[in-house]
């Protein structure tokens, strides 16, 4: 590490209250799947703002669109009309099931908002939502409360009540969860932060077939596989299972902070002036740099290329797996979030391999105590794809000769 970035953060560690490892790096400059840092250093970021700049930093399209918002109008609240908000909430609706959208800045609000709407239109003595064990929904009480990893609950009991977690896989041990007071089933359609775990599709399908026999809405969190991360404009389209309500936020504005939740028109009816609120929610010039977002993904190929490089992608970690079998056990995941599944002696270097790709200049993480993660741009080229897997390899090596 260099002077400038030492020297900013030493000067960041005074102030910060201490909620963050962070790496010693500090980002000054993005330019499509690049971050350059404050001493020129270059790196290849294979994390993108944790699945969150999915055209790149600094997409020319949202960076025109959000300096042409920035210079007419930045906020007003949501006592009144706005063109760039309405334009988004018409291009998501546009786009999946869904007829009504309520604004919010980020996915945890998101997901309060889905909460809260699958409790208020619930018969009266039915609150209950039932999440999946491993699943992630965010870090604000209630989402906290539904995320089925008891490590984010330590410390901050007592807990919200009226949240209960599925084994994962499991559809007779969820059903058996099911009773009168059962409201919603919560889950994504893909574990991210929980390590990368697919949810089947025919598991899916039971899940779905569960609320409508039990007369349960079903909520999917596609904070973080919505928006073309997995192929799909949308994950769910893959299932061929139509959620009741659905979240995003992440990769929705390519960087601005934004969270949406989407729902039918017979259900967002419980909602009604004074029921929820966001006084930042839909903002003008997030929502420009969404609507421009959405634009781009849209245009034909655009998803068509998404699964092409996630296939190149997977194969290429698949073969890396295949050459290091003491460290890594097989890869999975859809599109471009993918996980290199690690071994028990994997596990214990997992932390440290992530290290030594950063050092090395490539960004990505270890996910789910689990696997190393895998969510670059969308827009990722085979070339760099190429780069990443060069690192990779020489990191595994690195280990692999420890570890035999
Ligand atoms: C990131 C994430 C959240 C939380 O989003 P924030 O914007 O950090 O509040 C919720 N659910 C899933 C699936 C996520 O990946």
């Amino acid at each position: 590490m260099n002077t400038e970035n030492i020297k900013l953060k030493e000067q960041a560690d005074k102030v910060f209250i201490g909620t963050y490892a962070r790496y010693p790096a500090t980002m000054v400059e993005g330019d499509g799947c690049w971050l350059t840092d404050s001493d020129g250093r270059k790196y290849l970021d294979f994390l993108t703002g944790i699945a969150v700049c999915s055209l790149g930093h600094c997409h020319p399209e949202v960076t025109k669109a959000i300096q042409h918002q920035a210079n007419k109008l930045v906020h007003v609240s949501n006592l009144y009309y706005t063109e760039p908000m309405t334009r988004l909430a018409e291009i998501l609706v546009a786009n999946s099931f869904a007829e009504k959208v309520f604004m919010a800045n980020s996915g945890a609000e998101a997901n309060e908002a889905a909460i809260k709407l699958a409790r208020i239109h619930a018969a009266e003595g039915r609150f209950e939502i039932i999440s999946l064990q491993g699943s992630f929904h965010g870090r604000t009480m209630a989402t906290l409360a539904a995320t089925g990893q008891p490590k984010f609950h330590k410390g901050f009991e007592p807990i919200p009540q009226g949240f209960l977690h599925a084994p994962f896989g499991d559809l007779p041990a969820l059903e058996k969860m099911i009773t009168d007071r059962t409201c919603a089933i919560i889950c994504e359609p893909l574990q991210g932060e929980g390590g990368v775990r697919v949810l089947q599709r025919e598991y899916l399908q039971g899940i779905r077939n569960l609320c409508d026999k039990h007369d349960l809405l079903l909520i999917f969190d596609e904070i973080q596989t919505g928006l073309g991360r997995t192929g799909t404009l949308f994950a769910y389209e893959q299932s061929e299972v139509t959620p009741d309500i659905m979240t995003l936020a992440k990769a929705l504005a390519n960087g601005l902070p934004i969270g949406a939740m989407l729902t039918t028109s017979k259900i967002a009816k419980s909602f009604v002036p004074g029921t929820h609120g966001s006084t930042f929610g839909g903002n003008p010039v997030a929502s420009a740099a969404a609507v421009a977002t959405l634009n781009v993904m849209l245009k034909e190929c655009f998803l068509d290329d998404v699964k092409t490089q996630g296939k190149y992608f997977s194969a290429e970690l698949q073969k890396l797996a295949d050459q290091h079998p003491a460290l890594l056990s097989g890869v999975r995941g859809v599109g471009l979030i993918l996980g290199a599944v690690l071994t028990q002696a994997g596990i214990t270097v997992g932390p440290d391999i992530v290290k030594r790709m950063f050092e090395k200049g490539f960004l990505m993480n270890f996910a789910g105590n689990l696997v190393l993660r895998f969510v670059p741009p969308l827009i990722v080229t085979k070339g760099e794809i190429d780069a990443l897997i060069i690192g990779l390899s020489e990191v595994l090596a690195e280990y692999s000769a420890q570890s035999g």
